[in-house]
């Protein structure tokens, strides 16, 4: 890697504390309009997850409560406002995993329900099956109790105008704003969850990296929580989530773990996006190879921070 270009526009490192989080809201391009509100919005979220550590609560709440926010904020591409498919609807993806004894859960392509993440954490909880797709993911949803909700309001008007703009190749498909979290608890466990409706345009049946685990999404007190976020293909051929988490587990810092992951994403594939890291020692880090991907932290000790 040393002799080549390096395409990492951004990395961070935070945390130190006995509890953390960190949540990104996508890698791509926002507008310089939008950033401010976008960073704000992955504030709130870490914020949200901090309040669950604080009290003593586990990293896997917090990064679902941290992720149920942005998918209800319609400037994310998950749950409402999510991206569309190339007939105009939207079906979702997310994931969520435990680092303590690795249970995770995923929904994939699956009909409009308001928090995807929290039928993830379901799956999760129900600790059989790991991945449930389509009709099957709408049929564990709602035989859990979830209520589905009608595409239409699900779906916003700067979505339908997203769509019509990558249809007509106007732009690139995807433009950032799927969310992702990942954080340590005073325990000492680490977990992570992605939520995504996808590329926008994607082909129907179309399933990226977000749902899949070991190339979205992974945790492992072994190693790290990472949770991604680009251009899909890219992270599932090269398993990338699951890539860092042994990188960390080697003993590389998480900040050089999130600069080499993504490098690798663009130097092995051209493709680009973000990566975010969490430690079981209580380091936060992340890299992108985008324009802007934004994100907010909250630890024990530090002050909430955001950026784009
Ligand atoms: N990784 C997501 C996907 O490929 C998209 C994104 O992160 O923007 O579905």
């Amino acid at each position: 890697m040393s002799n080549q270009h390096n395409h990492v526009t951004q990395s961070w490192t935070g945390g130190g504390g006995s509890f953390g989080i960190l949540v990104h809201g996508g890698a791509g391009k926002i507008s310089p309009a939008r950033q401010a509100a976008h960073a704000e919005g992955c504030k709130r979220a870490a914020l949200a997850g901090h309040e669950i550590l604080k009290r003593g609560g586990s990293s896997l709440d917090a990064v679902q409560a941290a992720v149920e926010l942005l998918e209800d904020d319609p400037a994310y591409n998950s749950g409402t406002g999510g991206s569309l498919n190339e007939i105009g609807e939207l079906r979702l993806d997310a994931s969520t995993m435990f680092g303590g004894d690795l249970r995770s859960g995923a929904v994939c392509d699956m009909t409009p329900f308001r928090h995807p993440i929290a039928i993830a954490r379901q799956v999760l909880e129900a600790n059989k099956t790991v991945l449930y797709s389509a009709e099957g993911a709408a049929k564990f949803a709602k035989e859990h109790g979830f209520e589905p909700v009608t595409d239409g309001s699900m779906i916003t008007d700067l979505a339908r105008l997203r769509l019509a703009e990558t249809m007509q190749g106007a732009s690139a498909n995807w433009a950032g704003g799927t969310v992702g979290a990942v954080a340590f608890d005073s325990h000492g466990h680490v977990s992570s969850a992605t939520s995504t409706g996808g590329m926008m345009g994607k082909p129907i049946g179309r399933v990226g990296d977000s749902p899949i685990v070991g190339a979205g999404t992974y945790a492992d007190d072994a190693g790290a929580a990472i949770s991604c976020t680009g251009e899909g293909e890219a992270f599932v051929r090269l398993c990338i989530a699951f890539r860092a988490s042994l990188w960390v587990e080697q003993g590389m810092p998480v900040t050089e773990t999130a600069m080499r992951a993504i490098q690798m994403v663009f130097d092995r594939t051209g493709s680009r996006g973000g990566l975010i890291v969490a430690s079981p020692q209580g380091l936060l880090g992340f890299a992108r190879s985008t324009e802007t991907m934004s994100w907010g932290a909250a630890w024990d000790g530090g002050s909430a921070v955001c950026g784009v």
